[in-house]
């Protein structure tokens, strides 16, 4: 009973947290679209409808009888206090949100979850069933009562350009507004592309795609006329296998605005007769025109993101996670070669790790656990390792690390720290015994000026290894440029 009225109260908190937050949300949208409206006529750009929709899909604990009654007050209200009176500001209402109802609708029945947008064609699915769906059923509510009472919108006598206005207009609102409301980035994908950014060195290339776009849509204000709608195409795609998803919400915002203004004035100036048709008309094309960069940002973010899955998986060990032997040789050679000889304070240190009798551990507990063993040493060792130094499996139960720009020292150190922790760190089996293993390391250490080759460094660290083995193993044993120890 206790857990009832528990459960009942967090829903009813949820319910108010939803009808306030919707409430404001829908509210400052509405007025944003009113007082950005051509007088006498329906708002160019109406927010409210995507930001709703795309909140109720992004954010599902706020679609419940709140987030709908906050909705609906942030509606009427903003209409009353610009001026409508309530029958009218009643219907608009009513249209509005027969919209982004029968979108969420359609989409619940589908099972589309918009988290899936980058796997194939459900961002184009989802823009088919607003349009088709929601936006439909929103502008036939709309020429089938606003034209009834007193307005200053539409008019019995062309039901059909104002049918045609409401419906293009909310067609084309979707498509600018909602996939910014969905791909807005999340703190923490915020700030791992900040870290990535600050790493990087600022390049102009990356902001090219951007500037002809820019360039285009003003060249389209300077040459209007029917190809404009086409010139920021070629700039769009580049801008779309370049930026990710967000910034390509962005971009398309920005084009559709500035091509819908510089188009519709130009038109409207040229034939003020035929200004709603036309209108019609440019919207439709930038509609067609927004989609094309939403779904090749989508395609190519899904390749590079299956790209990077399958590079992973060619560089790296299957059962450790650690580098693959061929990938730890090409990514040390490319160090030792990147390291610059007038820097007398760089150093390269090899160590070379094998397991003390494993052999043994397969023979008596089984291979499945000799795998174990594998993994859980390479958890011990990484835990003693620097996020820059490479460590890799070079084959069965040997492994290889390598450290930059540590002294003989500290590298012995690291390396010795790396043989005890393994040592004393008892590895829990599934049958509840608790193994100790052990292991040999052998360590070589170059400075420059004296660079050797990476594969002498190797071999180097392999006479080593041979001679902790030799010592009796579980032991770290040094070569370097200066002689043995
Ligand atoms: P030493 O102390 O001299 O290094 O003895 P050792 O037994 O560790 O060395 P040896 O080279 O004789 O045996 C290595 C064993 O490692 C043989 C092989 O079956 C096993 N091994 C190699 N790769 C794997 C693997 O991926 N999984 C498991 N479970 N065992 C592996
Ligand atoms: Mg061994
Ligand atoms: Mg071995």
């Amino acid at each position: 009973m206790i857990g009832f009225i528990q459960l009942n109260s967090k829903k009813l908190h949820e319910n108010i947290h939803a009808f306030f937050i919707i409430g404001i949300i829908i509210f400052s949208c509405c007025l944003i679209g009113i007082l950005g409206r051509p007088l006498t006529f329906l708002a160019t750009f109406w927010i409210a409808n995507a930001v709703l929709l795309g909140i109720f899909l992004r954010f599902p604990n706020y679609h419940n009888l709140g987030g709908w009654l906050g909705s609906f007050i942030g509606y009427m209200a903003a209409d009353l206090v610009t001026g409508n009176y309530v029958l009218l500001t009643l219907f608009l209402t009513m249209a509005n949100m027969i919209n982004v109802f029968v979108s969420m609708l359609i989409i619940r029945w589908f099972h589309l979850n918009f988290r899936n947008y980058n796997k194939g064609l459900t961002f184009l699915y989802l823009f088919l069933i607003s349009a088709l769906g929601g936006c439909l059923s929103g502008a036939i509510f709309a020429v089938s009562t606003i034209p009834f009472v007193p307005n200053t919108f539409m008019n019995p006598a062309r039901i059909w350009v104002d049918f045609g206005m409401w419906w293009t207009g909310e067609i084309l609102n979707i498509i600018t507004y909602l996939p910014i409301v969905l791909a807005i980035p999340t703190k923490a994908v915020l700030q791992e592309y900040w870290k990535n950014k600050r790493q990087e060195n600022f390049q102009f290339i990356e902001i090219l795609p951007a500037i002809f776009v820019l360039i285009s849509v003003i060249l389209a204000h300077f040459f209007t006329g029917p190809g404009s709608i086409m010139f920021p195409i070629a700039a769009l795609i580049w801008a779309s296998l370049r930026y990710n998803l967000f910034f390509v919400t962005i971009i398309n915002l920005i084009v559709v605005t500035f091509l819908y203004t510089s188009l519709s004035t130009f038109y409207a100036s040229e034939s003020s007769t035929a200004y709603l048709s036309t209108a019609i008309s440019i919207r439709i094309g930038l509609v067609m025109l927004a989609l094309g960069p939403l779904t090749l940002s989508i395609i190519s973010m899904n390749r590079q993101k299956l790209y990077h899955q399958i590079l992973y998986l060619a560089n790296h060990d299957s059962l450790t996670s650690t580098m693959n032997r061929r990938f730890f040789y090409e990514e040390s050679e490319r160090l030792v070669n990147h390291i610059s000889p007038k820097n007398v304070s760089e150093s390269i240190t090899i160590l070379l790790l094998d397991l003390d009798h494993f052999k043994k551990i397969n023979d008596h507990y089984g291979h499945m656990t000799g795998d174990y063993v594998l993994q859980e040493f390479t958890k011990i060792v990484k835990s003693n390792l620097r996020e820059t130094d490479l460590f890799g499996r070079l084959g069965g139960e040997e492994f290889a690390i390598l450290f930059k720009n540590l002294s003989l020292k500290q590298s012995t150190q690291i390396a010795q720290r790396i043989c005890n922790s393994v040592h004393q760190t008892p590895i829990y089996l599934e049958n509840g015994e608790i193994l100790n293993i052990s292991v040999s390391i052998g360590l070589s250490f170059q400075t420059l000026p004296y660079c050797v080759p990476f594969q002498q460094l190797i071999n180097q660290a392999d006479l080593a290894l041979y001679q902790a083995k030799e010592n009796g193993r579980n032991q770290l044993c040094v070569k370097h440029n200066l002689g043995t120890t």
